[in-house]
Order: C-alpha cells, then sequence, then structure tokens
C-alpha cells in the first residue's frame, strides 16, 4: 500500500478516491437536492470527469503509435510479429466466444425475465443500427488516408498503418536506427506525460464516480434486477474463472499475482468505461507491473482494447435471453449460435467506449428478430453495467497478453513475481 518513503500509492489513493465517490454519489442521490445535483455534480464534478477522461484519450494516439513503433523494431523479425498477431487474434476470439457462450448458458438456466411486467416503459425513441457485414468490417482496417486515421483515432487502422510502417523500419535496416532511437525517445516521453496525467487520477476518478452513482440511483436497478445480477454474475464468473484458467492453463501463470497487478487497469476501465482510454494504464500495468515485454504488449494491448470485448459480449448474451423471455420468444439453438457469432464479430469492428455495448445489442437484436424498443428496459442501468463490463474488457486484453508475452519468451518472470513492480507512487 505504502513505498518506501511510507507515502500512500497512486492506486490506494485512487481506490480511496474511488469510494469516496461512491459513499456521496449513493447520499446526493438519496437525498436529491436539486440545485447540488445539477451545479455542483452535473456541473463541477462532470467538467473534471469529462477533462480527465479527455486528458486519458488525449495520450492514446501518440503512445500507442511510438510504442508500437518500438515494439515492432524490437522484435527484428517479421515471422515473430507474425505469430505474435495471429496468437493474439486468435486467443482473443476464443476468450470472447467462450464468454458469450457461458453468458447464454447461464441466462437459459435462470431465465431472468421470465413473467415480466412490462409497465410504464417508455419504448419510442430507440433505433437500431445495421450490423456491418463481416467482410466490411475487415476491409476497414486498411486506412484510405493515415491522417484521418490518426485524427479520428481509428485504433484498428492506426495498428495497421503503424506495423507496416514497422516493417518497411526494419527493412531499411542500418538505415533506420535514428528512426527508431528517435521513437523510443518519444516512447519514453509519452509515458512520462501518462505519469503526469495519471497524479491528477484520485481526483479524476472520485468526480467521474461520485455523478455516476448520483444519477443512477438503486431504484433503476429493481424492474430490472434479475437480468443485473445474472449479468454481474455472469461477469465475475468470467473474470475470476474462465479468464484465470486460460491464463493459468496457457501460461501456467499465478492468477492472484495477475489480479493484484492489474487493478489499477480495472479501476481507470470501471470509471471511465472506456477500454479505449484505459490503454495507456493497462500498457503500464502489463509492462511495467508484470514483465510484459513492450514488443508484445504495444501491439496487443491496443488492438485487444478494440477487437476484444469479452465483457461486452457477456451483456448481448443475457441481454438476449432476458429480452427473448419479456417478449415470451423462443429463440432456439440457431438464433442463440447466430448471438455468439455476430456478438463476436461485432466487438471486432467497433471501438473500446462508453455504451458501445448498446449500439452492438441493437445489431444483435435486430439480427434475431427480437423488438429492438426492447433496449429501454435496460437503458437506465447500463452505465453502471458498461462500468463492468469494461473492466471485464481490459481483463480479457491483459491476460491474452500476458499469455502471449510468455509463450513467445517474452516477458520477465522476476518483474511478474516482484509485488512492488511498478507500484505507482506519483
Ligand atoms: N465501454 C466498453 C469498452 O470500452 C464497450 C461497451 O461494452 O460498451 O470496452
Amino acid at each position: 500500500l505504502r513505498d518506501s518513503d511510507g507515502k500512500l500509492s497512486l492506486t490506494t489513493r485512487i481506490m480511496i478516491a474511488m469510494g469516496a465517490g461512491l459513499v456521496l454519489g449513493v447520499i446526493l442521490n438519496i437525498a436529491g437536492i436539486e440545485a447540488i445535483n445539477t451545479h455542483l455534480v452535473g456541473g463541477f464534478f462532470g467538467m473534471v470527469g469529462r477533462m480527465f477522461v479527455n486528458a486519458l484519450q488525449m495520450l492514446v494516439v501518440p503512445l500507442v503509435f511510438f510504442s508500437l513503433i518500438c515494439g515492432v523494431a524490437g522484435i527484428g523479425d517479421i515471422r515473430i510479429l507474425g505469430r505474435v498477431g495471429g496468437k493474439s487474434f486468435g486467443l482473443y476470439m476464443a476468450t470472447t466466444g467462450t464468454a458469450i457462450a457461458v453468458a447464454i448458458l447461464i441466462a437459459l438456466l435462470v431465465s431472468p425475465g421470465d413473467g415480466f411486467v412490462m409497465e410504464g416503459i417508455d419504448t419510442s425513441g430507440v433505433t437500431g443500427r445495421e450490423a456491418p457485414s463481416v467482410w466490411e468490417t475487415f476491409a476497414a482496417i486498411v486506412p484510405r488516408n493515415p491522417v484521418a486515421a490518426f485524427s479520428g483515432g481509428e485504433m484498428l487502422q492506426i495498428i495497421f498503418y503503424t506495423i507496416v510502417l514497422g516493417i518497411a523500419v526494419l527493412m531499411l535496416g542500418e538505415r533506420s536506427k535514428t528512426f527508431v532511437e528517435a521513437c523510443e525517445y518519444m516512447n519514453e516521453l509519452m509515458m512520462k506525460v501518462v505519469q503526469i496525467v495519471m497524479a491528477f487520477a484520485p481526483y479524476g476518478v472520485f468526480c467521474l464516480i461520485a455523478k455516476t452513482f448520483t444519477e443512477q440511483g438503486i431504484g433503476l436497478f429493481m424492474p430490472v434486477i434479475a437480468y443485473v445480477l445474472v449479468l454481474v454474475g455472469a461477469l465475475l464468473l468470467h473474470l475470476f474463472v474462465t479468464l484465470m484458467l486460460f491464463l493459468k492453463l496457457f501460461a501456467g501463470l499465478n492468477p492472484i499475482t495477475f489480479l493484484q497487478k492489474i487493478r489499477p487497469a480495472q479501476i481507470f476501465a470501471f470509471s471511465t468505461a472506456s477500454s479505449n482510454a484505459t490503454i495507456p494504464v493497462t500498457l503500464r500495468c502489463v509492462t511495467e507491473r508484470m514483465g510484459v515485454n513492450n514488443s508484445v504488449a504495444s501491439f496487443s494491448v491496443p488492438f485487444g482494447a478494440t477487437i476484444n470485448m469479452d465483457g461486452t459480449a457477456i451483456m448481448q448474451g443475457v441481454a438476449t435471453v432476458f429480452l427473448a423471455n419479456v417478449y415470451g420468444i423462443d429463440l432456439g439453438l440457431g438464433g442463440y449460435l447466430t448471438v455468439i457469432a455476430m456478438a463476436v464479430l461485432a466487438s471486432i469492428g467497433t471501438a473500446g467506449v462508453p455504451g458501445v455495448g448498446l449500439v452492438m445489442l441493437t445489431m444483435v437484436l435486430g439480427q434475431v428478430g427480437l423488438p429492438i424498443e426492447g433496449i429501454a428496459l435496460i437503458l437506465g442501468v447500463d452505465r453502471l453495467m458498461d462500468m463492468i463490463r469494461t473492466a471485464v474488457n481490459i481483463t480479457g486484453d491483459a491476460v491474452v497478453s500476458t499469455i502471449v508475452a510468455k509463450t513467445e519468451g517474452q516477458m520477465d518472470l522476476a518483474i511478474y513475481a516482484d509485488p512492488n513492480a511498478g507500484v505507482i507512487t506519483s
């Protein structure tokens, strides 16, 4: 908890801020004092929280670019690069597929939404989104204009472009030396910027959490409590059991150590509900705290933040079963298989930003013929569910990153075993 000077570690301070924000939020929600809730919470807390999330997002694109260039140059061999890419992709698909299949099974067993009475719920104003085809999703990975990709923060396009550039850097050999050194310097510089932003994390997290809990009263849960319980249960099961089994089986690493070391990233994911905004923290946890070599982490973490969404897939599964029960529609095996395939594919093409899960759900529901207005039922609780599922999403990214690094011999096990490695104090 404390470093050698007796200072509280940043993680501890952030956790205290989170607890304080939660308590304050719940109290303010119950007290319901209009002026405070609008001006202090909605206004001031909202502003500080937004500034903090903006600052995190501001780090993402340059950080990913420079660390990925260094990563590719560090690997030095295109074949290994291909293996790291292939393994990451395969594992991401496998974890997401398992996540949603297990979630659907649990939801079918518990059957939330049976006998649900749809009263007083306004279902107008919910509009659906057509699912892009698999081909479109893959075609969109190649950017037509790299500058537009960078300015729009299009993660998959940025990764694609940077890897191609990295390969070219390797091909130029000696001639690239100065460029690689410059990128290494820029990478270090960006890490320092991350440190500066992180110093403000306790305040940012406090404001974000207090705002969410002031706005989201406990009362919102009651009508859909069965949905919430099954969803949270399935998310926790995936986090603590399925993912840890993957880690143990494929990498032989200690899950307890892993869970301790990934905690800062989970807190950021929970507070911001965005895998993308959490990339700088996930990268730091995976490299400095777990000993994953930057050559693997710089690729697999941002890649995972975009294509790997275990928690979001779980939500798709539980929500479809819930809505099918509410509307008394039997989807049958074919329907559920469609849901699995859709959720896995949709997670590839969509970015890790808040609320994306709901957009994906409109596609999934449309595909299996469930009424899209059903989303109105779970809208009220979605922000909190988004926070939890984002924490699960980034844990999945870190697990896969660790497995790939360990099996490729790109991991420093001494760092993994050291409880004080990468403890952030400032
Ligand atoms: N907010 C999630 C993420 O960033 C996506 C979602 O489920 O809405 O990973």
